[in-house]
């Protein structure tokens, strides 16, 4: 399916009429919203936010550093806040998790969700902190020796071998069906949740908790709670939704640890490709996220007209 966004869907006021451009922002917090508003205010864009849960604002409890309140405001609230902001100005809303960032051959970017492609003419990477990795026995020590976080970037190594996938949600299932032609076998472990997503056929589907992450130059196999052994070559981590880096890295874009690399506009390594807030590392809070999202949406108005 191609959901290719066009301007009469994404919004009917009249300031938007000359939109001549599309611009997807991923995630709702503080830096996806305050780019949100420069963008759709500038009346040359088309803004569409897609959102997956939620992100660190809506845990905040009391927030009472940041500019504008008397009084603390909680973070949900404030959330909720920038959100009715964004909409009374026209910015159209996507409750889908986003799986990857992809270019067509005129390299013209686009967002997959499990719903379909989404194209536009630029993306905006919002998405807050990567999602932390369990504590699983092992699987630290083996990261690069067969634990990977990308299985677009690493199923070729892979071909003809046995690969696990550890996660309960859309984006597991994601992962393991990119494994899924190359590998011998694709297993979801979900290391004790209920899978969240149906199962693709061809796919195998383990619930038990896990307890260790095995091998020595590389991962040879897991172990479950129960003392039973599963045989791998590969552990694909892919728990929760798509982190921001996994998006960046899918698509080349240069990775700082575990942040993505950006320059002083905000600007991925990759064409038409920007990250704002958490995602870019340094100060984690919301001045900060707030400052880039506006940053990042003047770079982008300057990129596309
Ligand atoms: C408990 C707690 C308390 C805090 N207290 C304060 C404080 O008092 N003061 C302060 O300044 N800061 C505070 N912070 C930090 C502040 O909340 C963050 O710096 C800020 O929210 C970062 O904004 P962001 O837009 O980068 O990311 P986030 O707010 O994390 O938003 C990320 C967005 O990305 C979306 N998303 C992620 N992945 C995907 C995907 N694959 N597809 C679609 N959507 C996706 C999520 O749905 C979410 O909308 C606190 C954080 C926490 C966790």
């Amino acid at each position: 399916m191609n959901n290719t966004i066009n301007k009469s869907t994404i919004n009917n006021d009249t300031s938007m009429q000359a939109a001549s451009g599309k611009v997807i922002i991923v995630g709702s917090g503080p830096a996806g919203i305050s780019a949100a508003l420069y963008l759709q205010r500038s009346g040359k864009v088309a803004v569409t936010v897609f959102s997956s849960g939620s992100g660190a604002l809506e845990k905040a409890g009391k927030i009472e550093n940041y500019y504008g309140f008397a009084e603390p405001i909680s973070g949900k609230e404030l959330h909720q806040q920038g959100v009715l902001n964004a909409k009374r100005l026209g910015v159209s809303f996507i409750e889908e998790e986003v799986f990857a960032v992809t270019y067509d051959d005129r390299f013209k970017p686009a967002v997959q969700t499990k719903n379909g492609t989404y194209s536009c003419d630029a993306v905006l990477l919002a998405t807050g902190t990567s999602r932390k990795a369990p504590s699983i026995p092992g699987l630290r020590e083996l990261e690069g020796k067969g634990v990977s976080y990308c299985a677009v970037c690493d199923a070729f190594f892979y071909t003809g071998k046995d690969v696990a996938v550890i996660g309960s949600g859309e984006y597991a299932v994601h992962e393991a069906q990119i494994l899924a032609p190359v590998a011998a076998s694709v297993t979801i472990l979900t290391n004790g949740s209920p899978l969240s997503a149906e199962l693709p056929s061809g796919i195998d589907l383990c619930t038990e908790p896990l307890s260790s992450v095995n091998g020595e130059s590389g991962v040879s196999s897991v172990t479950l709670q129960s003392g039973d052994t599963i045989p791998v070559s590969g552990v694909f981590v892919a728990i929760g939704v798509a982190g921001s880096t996994d998006l960046a890295r899918k698509v080349g874009a240069e990775i700082n640890g575990s942040y993505i690399k950006v320059n002083a506009q905000m600007e991925t390594s990759v064409p038409a490709l920007y990250a704002a807030g958490d995602c870019t590392g340094g100060t984690l809070q919301l001045h900060k996220a707030v400052h880039e999202g506006a940053v990042a949406a003047s770079s982008i108005l300057r990129f596309l007209f």
